[in-house]
Formats: C-alpha cells, sequence, structure tokens
C-alpha cells in the first residue's frame, strides 16, 4: 500500500502513524482510536513531516541543521520509536524503518544529555 504513495515524506508519514498505533495498542490498550496522548504525538509528527523547510529534498532528520521537534514531544517519539521500532522492522521495509529511527534519535540527543552531565559548561 504505501509503495503507491508518491513521496518520501508521505511514507514516512504512514510508516509514523503505524507505529504509534501499534504502540498505543500494545502499550495503552486502546483499539480503534489512539488514546489522547499518541493521538496529539500522531498529529504533531505528521504535521511537522509535511511542514519541514526542505520538502523533498529533506535530509535524514539527525543531519538537519534545523531541529523542529519541541524536546518534549521528542521525547515522547523516541519512546515510541524505541519501542514500536524493532517491531517495525519485521513488516516494513527496512531501509525507510532505519531512516525514521535515525531522524528521532539523534545527534542532538547525545548533546543534551551530554550538557546534563556536565551543568554549566
Ligand atoms: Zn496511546
Amino acid at each position: 500500500m504505501m509503495f503507491l504513495l508518491k513521496t518520501r515524506r508521505e511514507r514516512e508519514a504512514v510508516i509514523v502513524q503505524k507505529m504509534i498505533k501499534m504502540y498505543c495498542v500494545a502499550l495503552h490498550g486502546t483499539h480503534a482510536v489512539l488514546c489522547k496522548e499518541c493521538e496529539s504525538l500522531s498529529k504533531y509528527a505528521e504535521k511537522r513531516l509535511l511542514l519541514c523547510m526542505y520538502g523533498e529534498i529533506k535530509p535524514v532528520c539527525k543531519h538537519c541543521p534545523v531541529h523542529c521537534y519541541s524536546p518534549v514531544m521528542r521525547e515522547q517519539m523516541r519512546q515510541m520509536m524505541r519501542w514500536a521500532g524493532p517491531r517495525m522492522i519485521f513488516r516494513n521495509p527496512f531501509f525507510a524503518v532505519l531512516h525514521i529511527i535515525n531522524n528521532l534519535t539523534s545527534a542532538k540527543q547525545k548533546k543534551e544529555s551530554a550538557s546534563k552531565l556536565n551543568p554549566g559548561k
């Protein structure tokens, strides 16, 4: 199904939505409808992808100079990815998934936790 989608962004959006659904069903016990938290995460992720200023030449977000996720959403997304990522790889094209996981476990995350370890620097 997702191979019919035209652009990489559309495919990414579909994969992210699937992962959030999987995550919410398994961890939050929901069925047809996402819980509030996952619903807003899903909307947020979709919006960020569609509004990405780089459009179809979007680089891997890891290497992108614009870190457009807010820290709270980034953390939520990271947790969701950590759970859903490995499960998703068995069902979907490996590279697409890998790309998205790379996006959200970015170099900036390491920098942030490093600065927490060295407060004041
Ligand atoms: Zn949920």
